[in-house]
């Protein structure tokens, strides 16, 4: 652990710190994309617990242009977090999934002197060579980063069945390659508390992960939003929710067993109250992460203590 590191586990924003030499803050971007599993080439329905934003809550609307969205957002992040970098972060929906020229120039259209690298979230299995290659020169061309954030959400093939996510194991671990291989970063999200996966299944993911190279990862707690398959599933008791000590317990399981070496971005997702029937057992999210933090401290337990795979 660094002397900024105190923490049992590795803090995105001391990285960002170290990694930029200041602060640095994202700034979320809408663009008008929309999903595989959701416009019929792979499915309608999407995956159970996808909401009418398709994952980005807090984006400005797509109906304004890339350049608006970051001078909007960059002068309120800004001037609120006293931060002059920042990363542009195309959030909703899939956002390699569209024309290969639209992507192009919306990955050059956000690239400002304050702009220090570009997140873009997606699904496993919609990352082509092409992409890859161009954000490649785009890295180079402009000296910042690109992250790739992959919406892996389980490792057990049953729960990604059940979730509907209509792309397997194998999707991530091809891709993880190929990003790695363009020696562009990853970010992975998993959501820690699936009722249908086991704490082995955390353990696994943990390891899986890490062994591919995921320089940083996103936990997420499994909440409900209104108007989505998995609502419907709750109101007629077809699914049981894990407990907050549930969900505490087994992120610090995955912690325990994720390479010391890979950066944690979150510990628990956020979903507006409004758009949801639960979220996070009532409690703020950083209360949770507080109380996963305490008893980590007090047990002695911290990231990597039980990873001895390789990287
Ligand atoms: S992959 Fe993402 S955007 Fe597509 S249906 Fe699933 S959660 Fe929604």
């Amino acid at each position: 652990m660094n002397s900024q590191q105190t923490k049992p586990y590795r803090v995105y924003s001391v990285w960002l710190k170290e990694h930029y030499g200041e602060k640095v803050y994202k700034i979320p971007i809408n663009i008008p994309v929309t999903c595989p599993n959701r416009d019929g080439t792979l499915g309608h329905d999407g995956c159970i617990y996808c909401g009418e934003k398709g994952g980005g809550n807090e984006t400005l609307s797509d109906m304004l242009s890339i350049t608006e969205q970051m001078e909007i957002n960059a002068k309120y992040i800004g001037k609120r977090y006293n931060v002059k970098k920042f990363i542009p972060y195309f959030q909703s929906f899939t956002n390699t999934y569209c024309a290969f020229p639209d992507f192009k120039r919306w990955i050059k259209e956000c690239i400002r002197p304050d702009v220090v690298e570009i997140a873009i979230s997606t699904r496993p299995d919609c990352v082509t060579d092409e992409q890859l290659f161009f954000l490649q020169e785009i890295k180079k061309e402009n000296n910042i980063e690109i992250t790739i954030e992959l919406g892996l959400q389980s490792t057990n093939s049953n729960t990604l069945k059940i979730i509907n996510r209509r792309h397997t194991l194998e999707d991530y671990l091809d891709t993880m390659k190929r990003i790695k291989q363009a020696k562009l970063m990853a970010c992975t999200h998993l959501i820690l508390d699936l009722p249908w996966d086991q704490e082995a299944d955390v353990v696994n993911g943990a390891k899986i992960i890490s062994e591919q190279g995921t320089d940083f990862v996103k936990c997420h707690s499994l909440y409900i939003e209104k108007n989505t398959e998995l609502a419907r599933w709750y109101k007629e008791g077809k699914v049981e929710l894990l407990t907050k000590e549930a969900y505490i317990h087994r992120a610090i399981l995955f912690l325990e067993n994720l390479s010391p070496d890979v950066v944690v971005q979150r510990l628990i997702g956020r979903a507006p109250k409004e758009d949801s029937i639960v979220t996070n057992w009532d409690t703020s999210w950083w209360k949770i992460r507080d109380e996963l933090e305490a008893q980590m401290t007090n047990e002695n337990y911290c990231q990597g203590r039980l990873f001895s795979g390789k990287r």
